[in-house]
C-alpha cells in the first residue's frame, strides 16, 4: 500500500480507497464550522429525503425554504442546491456547536475534505492551511473513513440515481416537454407530492403494482424514491419496469 500525506502540494493527487490520510475534525479545531460557509452543495434526491425527514417537514416545504432550484436550458433535471444565508453566506444548518442536521447531512458534507471523481478515485478539495483537521495525527484508511461517515447508503442511492442521469446525458436536450420535466422533478425531489399523485390519481388503476410494493411506498420514502427511479426509467427509457393493466390498455 502506498501512502500519501495531505499537503498543499499533493492536493490534487488521486487516491484509491486503500490509501490512508490524516484527519480529525471536532470543536477543538480553530477553523471549526468555517467550511460550512460560502459553499455550493448540490443535493441529490436522497439528500433531500434525509434532510426533510430530519426536519419533520414535507419535501415541498424543504424545497421552498432550504433549496435553490437552478433550471438550465437543455437539462431535464435541474440542479438543486442547499441555500446559504443571505447575510453571511453561512449554511442555514450551522450553529456554534456544529451542524444541526449532522446525522442527516448531505453527501458532500460527509465526504469533506475529500471528493470523488467519476472514476471513483478520491482527492482532497482543501488544504491544511484552511482545513486544520488535516494537520492532526489521526490516520484513516479512506474506505474505513467513508463507512465511519455514513457515506455507504448515500453511495447506493447515488448509483441508482446515476441509472437515470448517465443515460440521460446523451439525449437530455431532446426532451423539452414541460409536463415530463415536472413529472421527473416530482418523482425525484418532491416525494410527498409524488405519493399523492400515485394514491390520489388513477395511477394504480392504470398500472399493475404488487400489493406489497404499494404498502411499502405508502410508508417509506426510500421505497417511494426507488419506485420513482423505476417510474422515470420506464417513462424515459422504455425499461419494462411497469405493466399497464389490461383494462386500462383497452
Ligand atoms: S475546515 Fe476541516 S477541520 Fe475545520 S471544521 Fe471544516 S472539516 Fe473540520
Ligand atoms: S449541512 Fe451541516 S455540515 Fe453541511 S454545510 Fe450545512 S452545517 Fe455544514
Amino acid at each position: 500500500m502506498t501512502e500519501s500525506r495531505p499537503s498543499g502540494k499533493s492536493r490534487r493527487e488521486k487516491w484509491e480507497a486503500e490509501q490512508t490520510f490524516r484527519f480529525r475534525c471536532d470543536p477543538g479545531v480553530p477553523c471549526f464550522t468555517q467550511c460550512c460557509q460560502d459553499v455550493t452543495i448540490a443535493l441529490t434526491p436522497y439528500d433531500v429525503v434525509r434532510l426533510k425527514n430530519a426536519l419533520g417537514i414535507s419535501s415541498e416545504e424543504f424545497l421552498d425554504r432550504y433549496a435553490i432550484i437552478i433550471s438550465k436550458e437543455n437539462r431535464l433535471i435541474p440542479l438543486v442546491i442547499l441555500r446559504m444565508q443571505e447575510k453571511d453566506k453561512r449554511c442555514v444548518f450551522v450553529t456554534p456547536e456544529g451542524c444541526s442536521v449532522y446525522k442527516d447531512r448531505p453527501w458532500p458534507c460527509r465526504m469533506y475534505p475529500l471528493d470523488m471523481d467519476e472514476e471513483g478515485l478520491f482527492f482532497l478539495i482543501t488544504e491544511p492551511a484552511r482545513c486544520q483537521g488535516l494537520k492532526r495525527s489521526e490516520e484513516w484508511r479512506i474506505g474505513d473513513w467513508l463507512v465511519d461517515q455514513g457515506v455507504v447508503p448515500y453511495d447506493d442511492m447515488l448509483t441508482q440515481f446515476a441509472g437515470i442521469t448517465t443515460p440521460l446525458k446523451s439525449h437530455e436536450s431532446d426532451i423539452d416537454n414541460p409536463d415530463i420535466k415536472k413529472m421527473v422533478f416530482m418523482a425525484l425531489y418532491n416525494l410527498d407530492k409524488f405519493r399523492k399523485f400515485i394514491f390520489e390519481s388513477s395511477f394504480l388503476d392504470r398500472f399493475d403494482v404488487e400489493e406489497s410494493r404499494i404498502e411499502k411506498i405508502k410508508r417509506s420514502d426510500l421505497e417511494l424514491l426507488k419506485f420513482g427511479f423505476d417510474w422515470i426509467k420506464f417513462g424515459l427509457f422504455g425499461q419494462k419496469l411497469f405493466r399497464v393493466k389490461q383494462k386500462a390498455a383497452k
